[in-house]
């Protein structure tokens, strides 16, 4: 099969690998469409460490191919997701039902072949896992595609308790962003504003359902005091004392994009104590995460194909990564042509 190789920092080829026979609990699956995100260019970089060789990429859809001995409950052809993490079931986390944060997770494109390639196996624990997610007839392939970055969005939803009724501020417009002023408006929330430094991201923010968008430099004048929830949708890690320092008193702060490492910063500990402000994180999702967003796509209340701006063909992996790094576009797939 075709697959993306990466083998180090800056080093990825297209090339072709050979797939083994399936050992028992294992499903592979054609895939159609795989999406670029931000981690998969940090790894290219070298930012984030995977080892090589591996096929990288956690984002994709495609349809069963082959079902290995002991699997039921799976049919040839039958349309897919693949939640990525695959947590161990044991761990303090997981007991606490907290698989996203499994402390011994592995994850498909990072520790384990993932989704550039036209087939990936999908090992034996994440199908007991459940984390092959059936796609519902009346999602596309094309939103399919584009459903684990919502469904990690929806996790940081879930992070920042009720949104009906509460304004909520969405700092940084990219795709992170514009998922969490879905999933706002989606969740009945008051008031979305959006803070970007990017008029063009500005814009499409309003195009996607935000009520107002500012330049973060009008932050303190324009929101300070009106805020309940924010969602931090920008690694840039002074957002965090921004957020604190706009919030109302009960306010949540959601860190929801990942940050450059050693990357402290000064928030006020009175606003936290007297305002009684929750700061919480999000990581990851659950496979059952993933497969609700597919039923808010489903019943038309939440739309991803918008969300899609580009599908590649493979061969034009690198055109992709760079539109990643120039910030272009929203979400970028690509196809395996078949
Ligand atoms: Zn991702
Ligand atoms: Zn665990």
């Amino acid at each position: 099969m075709r697959a993306l190789v990466f083998h180090g920092p800056g080093n990825m080829e297209l090339t072709q690998v050979a797939t083994h026979p399936l050992l028992p609990g294992e499903i592979r699956i054609h895939i159609s469409l795989a999406g670029i995100c931000g981690t998969d260019l940090r790894i290219f970089r070298g930012i984030k460490r995977v080892d090589g060789p591996r096929i990288i990429g956690h984002e994709f859809f495609g349809t069963i191919s082959e079902i290995g001995p002991g699997v039921t409950g799976y049919d040839l052809g039958e349309r897919v997701v693949v939640y990525p993490i695959i947590a161990c079931g044991h761990c303090y986390a997981c007991q606490a039902g907290r698989e996203n944060i499994c402390v011994n997770r592995r994850t498909l494109g990072y520790e384990i072949d993932g989704g550039f390639a036209e087939y990936v196996t999908v090992p034996a624990a994440a199908v007991q896992g459940g984390n092959v997610v059936p796609v519902p007839s009346g999602v596309s392939d094309i939103a399919a595609a584009a459903s684990e970055p919502a469904a990690a969005a929806l996790q940081g939803v879930r992070r920042a308790g009720e949104l009906s009724g509460r304004n909520v501020l969405v700092m940084g417009g990219g795709p992170l962003g514009v998922a969490h002023i879905q999933h706002s408006q989606l969740f009945g929330a008051n008031q979305v504003i959006l803070s970007e430094p990017d008029e063009g991201r500005r814009d499409q923010g309003l195009r996607f359902g935000a009520d107002v968008a500012i330049h973060p430099s009008e932050l303190a004048d324009t929101v300070t005091g009106q805020v309940d929830v924010v969602f931090i949708d920008a690694g840039i890690p002074s957002l965090v004392s921004d957020a604190i320092a706009v919030l109302r008193k009960g306010g949540k702060c959601v860190v929801f994009a990942g940050m450059p490492e050693n990357s402290p910063v000064l928030v006020d500990p009175n606003r936290i104590h007297y305002g009684e402000i929750d700061l919480v994180g999000s990581s990851g999702s659950t496979p059952q995460l993933q497969a609700e967003v597919l039923r808010y796509v489903d019943e038309g209340r939440l739309d991803l194909e918008a969300v899609v701006s580009d599908v590649l063909p493979m061969d034009e992996w690198k055109r992709g990564f760079d539109m990643k790094a120039d910030a272009a576009g929203l979400k970028v797939l690509i196809s395996t042509g078949d």
